[in-house]
């Protein structure tokens, strides 16, 4: 689903990517760990065009970017159509309700007809667990819940692959679970997600492949099972003794 080739980044002197290869396989959970820093987010960022890669290439099903050459804003947007992104914070427009929050995008950005967007916005607030809170505001939502409505938001615009960049970081922790059983029953459901997090044992859990970063390069990589119960590079070892 996913091919990076090389990829590099620099915002200034700032070197962060310095050639990332990275393979997603469809219906596979990857969760990238790492030092903070060391070019996560960035690499996530990429994946969707938020940020625009100094070279290599980008291939998210069938649109790739190559960087050779500058991107058109076309090519732009149809990368950032291939993904849904949840991030740290919810970031929820304040004055929309849940719903409306969910339905914006599919109504105002993909333009699709309203009585069809309603229906499967509703039925995504049920499905992340939020069917009576359709018309509640977001400060009238747990962080957890603002989350979980953030997460219904992303499937609205029906992507190929979602993108998580620290989904539970900014949570209190009694609301961090219910936000990691919602992600769980997606990777169950089959879809294809990449996840920035340091909830190791989630990764440890549902990951099909864990990605070690540091210094804006790949360490190690592999199964969960060898990347975080049995390190192979000193630097992995070391990061997470610091986190366990
Ligand atoms: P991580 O997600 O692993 O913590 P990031 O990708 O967020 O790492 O950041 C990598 C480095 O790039 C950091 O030093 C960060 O300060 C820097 N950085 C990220 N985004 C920008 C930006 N838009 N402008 C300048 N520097 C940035």
């Amino acid at each position: 689903m996913v091919e990076v080739r090389g990829l590099e980044k620099s915002f200034g002197e700032l070197h962060v990517l310095r050639g990332i290869d990275l393979t997603v396989d469809r219906g596979s959970v990857t969760v990238l760990i790492g030092p903070s820093g060391s070019g996560k987010t960035t690499l996530l960022r990429c994946l969707n065009s938020l940020e625009i890669p100094d070279a290599g290439t980008v291939r998210v099903d069938d649109v790739e970017l190559d960087l050779t050459r500058r991107p058109t804003r076309a090519e732009l947007r149809r990368l950032r159509a291939t993904s849904g992104m949840v991030f740290q914070s919810h970031q929820l427009f304040p004055h929309r309700t849940a719903l409306q929050n969910v339905t914006e995008g599919p109504l105002f950005a993909q333009r699709r007809p309203a009585g069809e967007v309603v229906l499967e916005a509703t039925a995504l607030l049920a499905k992340v667990g939020l069917a009576d809170k359709a018309d509640a505001y977001p400060h009238e939502l747990s962080g957890g819940q603002q989350q979980r409505v953030g997460i219904a938001r992303a499937l609205a615009l029906r992507p190929r692959l979602l993108l998580f960049d620290e989904p539970t970081s900014a949570l209190d922790p009694e609301t961090v679970g219910e936000v990691l059983a919602v992600m769980r029953d997606l990777a169950a459901e089959g879809w294809t997600m990449v996840v920035v997090t340091h909830e190791i044992r989630f990764a440890r859990q549902v990951a099909d492949h864990v990605v070690f970063m540091d210094g804006g390069v790949v360490v190690e990589e592999g199964q969960p099972d060898d990347v975080l119960a049995d390190p192979r590079h000193e630097r992995t070892r070391r990061f997470l003794q610091r986190i366990l």
